[in-house]
Order: structure tokens, then sequence, then C-alpha cells
């Protein structure tokens, strides 16, 4: 069982890893609650809204 965790600056999902590989950070949650997959951050309505600049899948919230 793979528990992904989200990366607390850029929100950032990702199955194992030490740092995040969109921003470098170290600091995760796993405590994340649904998510969007960006394809296409330049066009993505919701990208803009949520400040992602990444392609790929990004928690919708973080708690803690
Ligand atoms: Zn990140």
């Amino acid at each position: 069982m793979t528990a992904e965790k989200a990366c607390r600056n850029c929100r950032k999902i990702v199955a194992e890893a030490e740092k995040c590989p969109s921003c470098d950070n170290n600091q995760f949650t796993t405590f994340w609650r649904g998510y969007v997959l960006i394809l296409d951050p330049e066009k993505s309505e919701i990208a803009k809204k949520m400040g992602i600049q990444q392609t790929g899948k990004h928690a919708l919230l973080l708690s803690r």
C-alpha cells in the first residue's frame, strides 16, 4: 500500500519522494483531501486560481 502525500508548499501529490520534485520542499502531509489533475497550467483556470505552475496531481485541501 502506498500512502500518497502532498507537498505542503505547492500541494503536489507524490507517492514516494524525499523531496518534492516541483519545489524541492521536504515537508509533506498525508492529510489531504481531493485533488486536481493539472495537464496544462498555462491554460487551466483552476491552476491559476490555486497558483499551481506544475503539471500533475495537486491536493485541493491540506490539513495541518
Ligand atoms: Zn512542492
